[in-house]
């Protein structure tokens, strides 16, 4: 169904003690779109993904996946998280990481293909725990799209990677689009939105400033205040 969005927040709070990390958020994905939410630290984006993605509930408000809870466990298998941090197993080779997160998908993509597009081609036989920060990420990154989820989410995935690297990156994420992928993105690159997304949600303090394409948010003044400090 094209009118149900395949994620939205109506309205989210979250509150951590006194903190307000989301003040009444709305926000939409639909199907083969690429969203990003871009914004300094603390503006709010990892929590925004962490209710769209099920992690944590909004304490008022509403998030749903694909029209149901995302809370629920059989929602979420729906989707794909490459998160900015996930435990895995120091002794277990990357593509054994790959192999068995792929077997708990109806329809996998081939370990091969998997593993070619998160550049862990030449990686394979090693155990995870023997990789570079960059490297862990890109596993990480693999099992997020070996179950070719229809609904990606990927938060600040270039953080600390050269230029060349957050290229090449961007050149996956642009593959995944092509195959009709929807990607939600966080980011504080202004750059990477502009390279990426048919949409931007700008965020700061837990709310949402403006929401544009990248072209039309490049062109508000107000916007190019904001930006300036997100770097
Ligand atoms: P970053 O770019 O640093 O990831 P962000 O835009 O993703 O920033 P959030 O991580 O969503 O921002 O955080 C929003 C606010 O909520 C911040 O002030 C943060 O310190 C606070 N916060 C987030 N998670 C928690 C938590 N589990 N407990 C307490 N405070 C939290």
């Amino acid at each position: 169904n094209r009118d149900i969005p395949l994620a939205a927040l109506r309205g989210a709070s979250k509150r951590y003690g006194a903190l307000t990390a989301l003040a009444g958020v709305d926000l939409e994905v639909r199907a083969g779109e690429v969203v990003a939410v871009l914004g300094a630290n603390g503006a709010g984006k990892t929590t925004a993904l962490g209710l769209l993605t099920g992690r944590i509930g909004p304490d008022a408000g509403q998030a749903s996946l694909f029209g149901a809870d995302p809370r629920d466990p059989a929602v979420r298998r729906g989707i794909g998280v490459m998160l900015q941090s996930a435990g895995l197993h120091d002794t277990v080779r990357v593509a054994e990481h790959v192999r068995l997160f792929s077997s708990y998908y109806p329809a996998p993509r081939p370990l091969d293909e998997t593993l070619a597009l998160a550049g862990l081609s030449e990686l394979a036989r090693r155990p995870y725990g023997a990789l570079s920060g960059g490297q862990q990420r890109r596993v990480q990154f693999a099992l997020a799209i070996c179950g070719r989820p229809p609904l990606l989410f990927v938060d600040e995935p270039t953080v600390g990677l050269d230029v060349e690297a957050r290229r090449a990156f961007w050149q996956v994420l642009r593959q995944l689009r092509d195959e009709g992928t929807a990607i939600v993105l966080t980011t504080h690159y202004l750059e990477e939105a502009d390279a990426l997304a048919d949409r931007v949600v700008l965020m700061a303090s837990g709310r949402v400033l403006a929401e544009d394409t990248p072209a039309g948010l490049k062109a508000r003044a107000a916007g190019r205040r904001v930006l300036a400090r997100t770097g």
